[in-house]
C-alpha cells in the first residue's frame, strides 16, 4: 500500500508556487532567424509587459538551438500560450515555470510547441 507520503506519489505541486513563465523561441540563424524576427516584433507589440531576452546565436546554457527567450508573469499565460500556439510560425518553442528549481523546470515541468529538442540538463542547477 502506498501512503501519501512516498516518493512514488508526491504530493500535488501549488501552480500558486509558479512566479513567472519562461518561452524559449528556437530558430536557426542560417535559415529561420527571420521568422523569430517577426515572432519577436509581434511579442514586443502585442504583449508589452512580457519581458525579451537577448538574442542568442551561440549556444547558452541547456539549449542545443539558438534561442531568444520571453519572460512573463504567471497571470499573461492565459494571454501568450494562445498567441504562440498559433503564431510560432514552425519554430520549436519550449515552455517552462520558473518555481525555483531549474533543473526540475526544465527537465519536468517544461511544455514544448511543435518540434522537441534535447537539452543539455547538466549545465542546470538544481535538486535532481
Ligand atoms: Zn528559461
Amino acid at each position: 500500500m502506498t501512503s501519501p507520503t512516498s516518493p512514488a506519489a508526491p504530493a500535488p505541486r501549488d501552480p500558486a508556487g509558479i512566479t513567472e513563465y519562461h518561452a524559449h523561441i528556437y530558430y536557426d540563424p542560417a535559415a529561420t532567424r527571420p521568422q523569430a524576427e517577426a515572432i519577436r516584433a509581434e511579442l514586443a507589440e502585442r504583449f508589452p509587459d512580457a519581458r525579451l531576452g537577448r538574442w542568442h546565436d551561440t549556444l547558452v546554457g541547456p539549449h542545443t538551438r539558438s534561442m531568444f527567450q520571453v519572460a512573463f508573469a504567471a497571470a499573461q499565460l492565459p494571454a501568450i500560450l494562445p498567441w504562440l500556439l498559433l503564431n510560432r510560425r514552425g519554430l520549436a518553442v519550449l515552455l517552462h515555470p520558473e518555481t525555483g528549481n531549474a533543473y526540475a523546470d526544465h527537465a519536468h515541468h517544461a511544455a514544448w510547441l511543435g518540434e522537441v529538442l534535447p537539452l543539455r540538463l547538466d549545465a542546470l542547477p538544481g535538486e535532481r
